[in-house]
């Protein structure tokens, strides 16, 4: 038998299938994960079978090596996630075994990881009788007879301290016998155990909607806040196990706490597993096997958790499926949703995305018939969404208020710590962007030809286009209204602290930015404490909006609307409807109704008007509107090749060069009738131009969404793959963010 083995190094070079012969005595599956001598030096590398023949298909002088051996007693790779790789290595144009490698714990590779096996010992003759004048020994015997069990080592050190060398002494002298199993490091799942609701009408016609999908289709549950989605997916996921099934529910890592995960927990117990970034090795390694040994066939986790090897795959769920973290930002750049629709299709089950705001393209996707549409309208229990309010921030600046907050958000703030309530004020200051506009009117500076926010640049006291390199200088009066107000936007959480103390002496405030938490840690700690109580006031960027329930929070305050409304991204209504759906869901969850106050220098605009009541179908039709007048996404695609490197000029230089190479390429895929469909190709410095000492250049290209568009993307790739070697070429399909 021969075994066609891919090894384990990441080099185009050696990016195929070699051929190995498999010894006599040794059995060797697709999937097993094996030790094999390779190239001339027969160094022992570790590489997956892929494949299992009885003919090595190469002529009969050919010499071929022998598979050393399995690593593990069972394949770590299922056939299905091997033809998943392989799907992934045509479509993203990455290695082979950088798809492979996201199918397995990383621990795995160069045996970093050992399953844990516990001693347990237990009496060789339970019958006889035993003296001896070691106190210890007694006192070990003597538990071993009362529990009448076999016992773990670590168990009776609990009861009997000091008692290892005994244990040891009483095995030589073989009154004791030994042996050992494996145990499963498992996290902490939380389960709270609550009743099974009934489903509401909605509900109900939601999961008969989702059982009679046909196999390897997706539905969009588009649901408001609080309509009950969760109970949804759980039901779906009951049904999947009913039919011998499993399925995988990804949440964005953000989300995915002990809350999140004690419903389902609490619901299927031990037959959940979790993968998550939190976990040690340890934990990940048992969970991952737990799944793969089948004994558990429910997985929930973050993006990656879309690669576990759930054997006959019933159902994937993608919750929040519009949030940005579904995107990899590493090779292979791919997007869960992407990964997921392709599994569901091979594994004919079906796929499942929720949220209380899809995104632009999947709500597309929806009406025009590649989704299902499902919707929940109605929150569970009639609870009122929460009653948004506008702050014109104009009106207050003209009547002489210049501080941060509105008189309505201060009387609202003094009311709500009045009553001993919680308040959170969100402040969405995304570094790097500063937009300019006029405080006495809400104009802002945007470009003539994308309708993109224009962002200030403080050294050349001008205005730049990211999109398409147009520039400004700074207008020292509004062109709009003729006032002197005119400036730059920036407003940080240090300021808004300050401000509460000066206008609430001695309350209790925390702050969560990118600053104050450096890693996951801090971020539960502070969560958890305002949770407690411990903070009246949870001041922070949107990072605090996902996740935790606080059944206290009354008061919701947006600081600034305007700073993500006036993003530079085609995304920025997107986003800020999100954002403000999201901010809103937080006040009031419990009995006390929520209210939402929105400062604004445009409370007219449509974003916010439709935010303001909750109008996701009005928000969709008038974005989408604005997406097709400027052919941005869903009717084109934005692609970026990022350069860096540390002389400047030379890679000013090579970029033009690339762009120029670029641009022929996707001229000659795209064919003679096509020629229209590559709207942009820029080459410029990138926005933020130097980072850590790297500067850094960027080709922005925009090509239209045709039936053409593979073909262009080809060449992308194609490009990239011959200029890989470069090291500095980074590519990038849709980037979430152009900085
Ligand atoms: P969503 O995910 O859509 O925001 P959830 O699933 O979190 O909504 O549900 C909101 C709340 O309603 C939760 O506390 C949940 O336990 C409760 N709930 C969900 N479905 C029902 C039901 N059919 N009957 C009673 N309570 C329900
Ligand atoms: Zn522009």
């Amino acid at each position: 038998m021969f075994a066609k083995v891919i090894v384990d190094i990441a080099h185009a070079a050696v990016d195929r299938a070699f051929t190995y012969r498999i010894p006599e005595g040794l059995e060797v599956l697709p999937g097993h994960h094996v030790l094999l001598p390779f190239g001339q030096g027969n160094h022992v590398k570790e590489g997956f079978v892929l494949s299992v023949s009885e003919k090595s298909g190469l002529g009969e002088d050919v010499s071929v090596k022998d598979v050393l051996s399995c690593l593990e007693p069972y394949t770590v790779l299922l056939q299905s996630q091997i033809a998943l790789a392989e799907w992934m290595q045509e479509a993203y144009h990455c290695l082979l075994v950088d798809a492979l490698r996201l199918m397995i714990p990383a621990q795995l590779r160069g045996s970093r990881i050992h399953e844990k096996r516990e001693r347990i010992v237990y009496l060789a003759d339970p019958a006889a009788d035993f003296a001896s004048r070691s106190h210890l020994q007694t006192e070990v015997v003597a538990l071993l007879k009362k529990t009448g069990q076999p016992m773990s080592v670590r168990d009776i050190q609990a009861f009997v301290p000091g008692a290892s060398a005994a244990i040891t002494a009483l095995l030589k002298k073989r009154v004791l016998s030994e042996s050992s199993f494996t145990v499963f490091r498992r996290p902490e799942y939380g389960a709270q155990q609550v009743n099974i609701p009934e489903l509401t009408p909605e509900q109900d016609q939601a999961l008969t909607d989702v059982e009679s999908l046909s196999s390897g289709q997706t539905a969009l549950l588009y649901g408001v806040t609080g309509s009950g989605k969760t109970e949804v997916y759980l039901r779906c996921i009951e049904a999947c196990l009913q039919r011998g099934q499993g399925a995988i529910v990804l949440v964005p890592e953000i989300a995915l706490t002990p809350q999140t995960v004690g419903r389902f927990a609490a619901r299927f117990g031990d037959r959940i597993a979790v993968l998550h970034s939190r976990l040690s090795a340890g934990e990940r390694f048992d969970e991952w096997r737990r799944i793969r040994l089948g004994k558990a066939s429910i997985v929930i986790g973050a993006r990656s958790a879309v690669f576990a090897p759930v054997e006959n795959l019933g159902l994937i769920i993608i919750d929040e499926e519009h949030e940005s973290s579904y995107q990899s930002e590493i090779t292979p750049r791919y997007h869960a949703l992407d990964i997921a629709r392709r599994r569901v299709k091979m594994s004919q089950g079906r796929l499942l995305l929720g949220s209380a705001t899809p995104s632009l393209l999947s709500y597309y996707r929806a009406l025009n018939g590649s989704y299902k549409l499902i919707e929940l309208k109605h929150r569970v229990g009639g609870r009122p969404l929460p009653t948004v309010t506008i702050a014109d921030m104009r009106a207050e600046f003209l009547n002489g208020n210049n501080g941060i907050f509105s008189s309505l958000l201060l009387s609202k703030l003094g009311e709500c710590l009045r009553q001993g309530h919680q308040a959170m004020l969100f402040l969405n200051r995304r570094g790097y962007s500063t937009f300019v506009s006029c405080r006495a009117c809400g104009y802002v500076l945007t470009c003539d030809n994308c309708d993109i926010s224009m962002t200030y640049h403080k050294a050349q006291n001008a205005v730049r286009c990211h999109y398409c390199g147009a520039r400004k200088p700074l207008p020292s009066v509004c062109p709009n209204c003729g006032k002197p107000f005119i400036k730059y936007f920036g407003i940080g959480t240090e300021q808004v602290e300050e401000q509460i103390q000066k206008w609430f002496p001695g309350t209790r405030t925390a702050r969560m930015d990118a600053d104050t938490v450096a890693h996951r840690d801090a971020y539960e700690q502070i969560l958890s404490a305002f949770g407690r109580g411990d903070a009246q006031i949870l001041i922070g960027t949107q990072m605090i909006a996902k996740g935790h329930d606080f059944p206290n929070v009354t008061l919701v305050g947006v600081i600034a609307a305007d700073t993500t409304l006036n993003f530079p991204d085609y995304r920025s209504g997107e986003r800020t409807f999100q954002l403000l759906t999201q901010v809103s869901g937080r006040a009031g969850r419990d009995r006390s109704p929520g209210q939402v106050v929105m400062q604004t220098y445009v409370p007219d605009h449509p974003v916010l008007q439709f935010a303001r009541v909750q109008d996701y179908a009005g928000f969709y039709q008038y974005e989408i509107a604005q997406r097709k007048k400027c052919l941005y996404p869903p009717f084109s695609l934005f692609i970026r090749l990022l350069l860096s490197g540390e002389n400047e000029d030379a890679l000013i230089e090579r970029g033009k060069e690339y762009a120029k190479v670029l641009e022929a390429d996707i001229k000659t895929a795209l064919g003679a009738d096509g020629q229209g469909d590559l709207l942009l190709l820029l080459a410029a410095p990138a926005p933020i131009a130097r980072i850590a000492g790297q500067n850094r250049y960027q080709i922005l290209v925009k090509l239209l969404r045709t039936k053409r568009l593979p073909q262009a993307l080809h060449a992308v790739y194609d490009f990239e793959t011959s200029h890989r070697e470069d090291g500095f070429l980074k590519i990038e399909i849709n980037p979430q963010d152009m900085f």
